[in-house]
């Protein structure tokens, strides 16, 4: 991003209807029934990206070194970024109730986020370097 001091949290949204576990050629991908995070069986994943192509937000990250995906999993339930967001008293990430709309609108590029966060710190005139 060229707009300065832009940084934000980039995770999954859990979209009902869970493009990256369809698009994954190896089934390396299920969804968790406690929490409906996306479950990586990194034994399994072959690196090859379709999960990246089919999330909307470009979401999942494969790791530089390992070659394997990494998708949030919520930590099984219990939030580490929220805590600590929360004991710093940022309080920007919270734990809300699942409601009854769609996640996937949620899942969305870096770049359409910056560009909106853009938008709201420095104007439209900011915004267009990014
Ligand atoms: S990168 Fe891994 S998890 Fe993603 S589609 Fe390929 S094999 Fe499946
Ligand atoms: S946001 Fe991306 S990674 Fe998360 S469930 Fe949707 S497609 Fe999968
Ligand atoms: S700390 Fe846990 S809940 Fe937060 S983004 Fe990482 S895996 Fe997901």
């Amino acid at each position: 991003m060229l707009a300065p001091g832009i940084e934000f949290p980039h995770f999954c949204a859990q979209c009902e209807d869970y493009p990256c576990v369809e698009a994954c050629p190896v089934n390396a991908l299920s969804v968790s029934k406690e929490t409906g995070a996306v479950i990586v069986d990194s034994n399994t994943c072959i690196g090859c990206g379709k999960c990246i192509d089919a999330c909307p937000g470009r979401i999942p990250h494969l790791h530089p070194k390992e070659n394997k995906i990494l998708i949030c999993d919520l930590c099984g339930g219990d939030p580490q970024c929220v805590k600590v967001c929360q004991e710093g008293l940022w309080n920007v990430l919270r734990i809300v109730p699942r409601g009854n709309y769609s996640y996937k609108l949620y899942a969305r590029t870096p770049e359409e986020i910056a560009r909106d966060l853009a938008v709201k710190i420095f104007g439209e005139d900011g915004a267009r370097y990014v």
